[in-house]
């Protein structure tokens, strides 16, 4: 089917992908247990030739499409969960659920994935392979790709997926480009928690105490010297400590400073190095001034990786479907994470962005996504559909010559 089909199929099914987008919208859920939006998917789904699989730790669901002729398996995903936040955009379609919003676009990214879901359902018959439709909760921070893996979502169907793409919205590019890199695309994003444990005592006598909040002062720019002293400056990294706590009064020394802070790296190396190397800077800062530091390291998302030949075959099919203009390939990751890492750890794809800019704000200067007043373009819902649409037809020609 020659790629420009797609955006005018996509364009038969808009008017649903929007009332479903707005639906979801108006019902934000958070987590991984979200069962008003599960029962909005399975009622979209419903009546299309797709069998559908609940999944039970959570409430991911799977829809397998079985094409006419065999082949090989695409995964396509979209998440559909919330974040905790009071939305303020004055949309009419604005969320009904006290401090929870779809600041993130999940919405759009199911709304896509249930239009794509419906024109590829339409055509099974000539399709030479099979679609796996991901719908998970929990991407905000819940972990929810993890689980739905674990639950055997790559085993949902023989063969296993050999090909995996997924959208994410953005108002930091204009509606319908598309925006990509090969390699790291998101960073790993994990947190560190160092405890100071000193001797409280007299704000007026420190010698007759251990103060743990100097040493947690000094521990955060020992850790940003050595960043710049021991990191390779070509594999980036990022520390930053948001929390500082420590103390009940502006005249004693309290027992113990609490540091909580996030770890952004763009590989496994990388990681772990930075994760050892502020262990053993808190480590070696309390021991120099006579008190200790316990480090825990509580691990995010991994590295959101691009496979290269599914990165130029996603700008191959871009440019044919929206015009080279429209195609954009990024010079540097986001330091965003994202756990749809996990499911690229397995199977050979890509996250794209697609940019939800709307043509009256400034991209980059405009809310962004986790903004209470973030409004992203719906025009952007056309482009994401057919581009799903697109490049399932391509990724499984390319799978098909493994
Ligand atoms: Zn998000
Ligand atoms: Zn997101």
């Amino acid at each position: 089917m020659p790629q420009t089909r797609s955006l005018e199929s996509a364009r038969r099914v808009f008017d649903d992908v929007v009332a479903l987008r707005r639906k979801l919208h108006r019902h934000p859920e958070v987590g991984n247990h979200l069962p008003v939006s599960r029962k909005i998917i399975l009622d979209a789904l419903f009546g299309l030739e797709i069998e559908i699989v609940e999944h039970e730790t959570t409430s991911g669901v799977v829809g397998i499409l079985r094409g006419g002729q065999p082949g090989p398996t695409v995964v396509l995903r979209a998440d559909f969960d919330a974040l905790h936040l009071h939305e303020d955009t004055g949309l009419e379609f604005a969320s009904e659920y006290e401090g929870q919003m779809h600041a993130c676009g999940h919405d759009l990214h199911t709304a896509m994935l249930f239009g794509a879901a419906r024109l590829l359902s339409e055509e099974a018959s000539n399709l030479a392979g099979n679609v796996l439709f991901m719908f998970q909760p929990g991407e905000e921070g819940h972990h929810g790709a993890r689980f739905m893996l674990d639950e055997g979502l790559l085993d949902t169907i023989e063969p296993r997926p050999t090909r995996a793409f997924a959208i994410h919205v953005s108002t930091l590019y204009r509606t319908g480009t598309v925006n990509i890199r090969s390699g790291p695309m998101m960073a790993a994003a994990d947190k560190v928690v160092i405890v100071v444990k000193g001797r409280g005592g007299h704000a007026s006598a420190p010698h007759n105490a251990a103060d743990p909040v100097s040493v947690a002062a000094e521990i955060v720019m020992a850790v940003q010297m050595a960043m710049t002293r021991q990191g390779n400056v070509f594999d980036p990294a990022v520390v930053t400590f948001g929390m500082l706590q420590a103390g009940s009064a502006y005249n004693i020394i309290p027992e113990t400073a609490t540091l909580t802070g996030t770890t952004r790296t763009m590989s496994a190396d990388r990681r772990k190095h930075v994760h050892e190397m502020i262990r053993q800077v808190a480590n070696g800062v309390a021991a120099a001034h006579g008190v200790a530091a316990e480090t825990e390291v509580i691990l995010g998302y991994p590295v959101t990786i691009n496979d290269r030949e599914v990165t130029d075959a996603t700008l191959q099919v871009a440019a044919e479907l929206l015009g080279q203009d429209r195609v954009h390939e990024l010079s540097a990751p986001s330091m965003g994470a994202e756990d749809w890492s996990y499911v690229l750890e397995e199977v050979p794809g890509v996250m794209a962005f697609l940019g939800a800019c709307p043509d009256h704000l400034e991209p980059g200067n405009s809310p962004a996504n986790h903004s209470n007043r973030v409004v992203f373009d719906e025009a952007a819902l056309n482009d994401g559909v057919a581009l799903h649409v697109a490049m399932v037809h391509r990724l499984l020609a390319d799978a098909a010559t493994d």
